[in-house]
């Protein structure tokens, strides 16, 4: 079967180029050899260049006064000696913090100048060329709970922080006998009780909460007043941003000793006081081959699925890039005859010009998918 993504270069070469030959990558990525079911060629030979695979960065490992080390206990995250590891971030591109991949031949390149170089070969035709990958994926640790905090939609995040907005889901992990979750406000608070709460310190009181179950997906719409209860580990997918209003942190002092800055008129003017309550969001198991597969999210930015395998199962697609989560057990993703290992706790991105992979689980193993739709 032909993959319209696959470049040919016709000519006198008599080995594929190793990633040190920069300069040939670059013509070849720049799109100015054809893209198709291959060149009409006048010369003796051709071969394809196909220098994608399903790639894996390694892990930007965050320390904040909230963090644990289940990101090494539970996750296998390589963890330093300190006791307050918060957040993996798994695929990145904001400011300075941009993942880098972790092998394979494009081992040491960073995401931004991936995306820069492959465009659509690597986002696909429905992402279409962005100067910034579109979603930011992490794990958290919340040992302690985390601030009370709400994220701005795109028009105020513009105006108010110059980043993106942010839009958030989480998958639960791990969660410890009595852990919470806030999120969203209860019903009826309106903007003055809810400046009032931010003078007084009585915000909890204002907060919709539940006991979150492993398993349980939270869609956190930018506007969504919420915080991670602790005792829980999950899955954050979100928009490329960074844009946090914190609003209470439960009177605690951040490293240095003193509070950690609180930024109330941002977070009065980023709140949707329409939105009330979140709940865990219901997902119905479909039968696939290999196992099941449930939509767990959908949204504007992003779109989660949960495939529970126990055999082989396709994922990714041609018009768009997938990212993959393994979240329980362990999985092999298949291309092009080679084997590319995912783990619990691992995350890969299958460039668009893959179009479906196979994907097979070592026993059992459960994924998260995430696309833009
Ligand atoms: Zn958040």
């Amino acid at each position: 079967m032909r993959r319209p993504a696959t470049r040919w270069i016709a000519g006198s070469l008599s080995v594929l180029p190793k990633p040190q030959d920069r300069p040939l990558l670059d013509i070849l990525a720049s799109g100015r050899y054809k893209t198709g079911p291959g060149p009409k060629v006048t010369t003796n030979r051709t071969m394809p260049i196909e220098p994608l695979y399903p790639l894996h960065f390694r892990p930007i490992l965050k320390r904040l006064i909230w963090g644990g080390r289940r990101l090494g206990s539970i996750l296998d995250k390589p963890l330093g000696g300190e006791s307050d590891y918060a957040e993996s971030w798994e695929v990145a591109d904001h400011k300075n913090d941009v993942s880098v991949v972790a092998d394979g031949p494009l081992a040491g390149r960073d995401l931004r100048s991936l995306i820069a170089e492959f465009g659509e070969t690597l986002l696909g035709s429905s992402v279409g060329v962005r100067a910034q990958f579109p979603l930011l994926v992490k794990f958290l640790d919340a040992h302690q709970v985390l601030s009370v905090q709400v994220h701005p939609d795109d028009a105020k995040a513009r105006v108010l922080v110059e980043d993106n907005g942010k839009t958030e889901a989480w998958v639960i992990l791990h969660a410890e006998p009595g852990s919470l979750i806030y999120a969203g406000l209860r019903p009826g608070v309106t903007r003055e009780a809810f400046a009032e709460s931010l003078e007084t310190g009585e915000v909890e009181p204002l907060l919709h909460r539940f006991a979150p179950k492993v398993g349980d997906c939270v869609m956190i719409p930018a506007g969504t007043v919420h915080a991670i209860g602790a005792g829980i580990v999950l899955a954050e997918i979100q928009q490329m941003s960074d844009a946090t209003f914190r609003v209470y942190d439960w009177g605690r002092v951040g490293a240095d000793g003193s509070p950690r800055t609180l930024h109330k008129p941002q977070a009065l003017e980023a709140t949707d006081y329409e939105a009330g309550p979140v709940h865990p969001h219901p997902a119905r198991a479909d039968a696939i081959a290999g196992g099941t597969r449930e939509r767990l999210a959908s949204c504007d930015y992003f779109a989660i699925e949960r495939l529970r395998l126990t055999g082989a199962a396709e994922v990714g697609s041609l018009e768009r890039f997938t990212l993959v989560l393994a979240i329980e057990g362990a999985a092999e993703i298949v291309h092009d005859g080679a084997s590319y290992p995912i783990a619990r706790g691992q995350t890969r991105l299958l460039p668009a010009a893959l179009g479906p992979c196979e994907i097979r689980p070592i026993g059992e193993a459960t994924v998260l998918t995430c696309v833009v739709p």
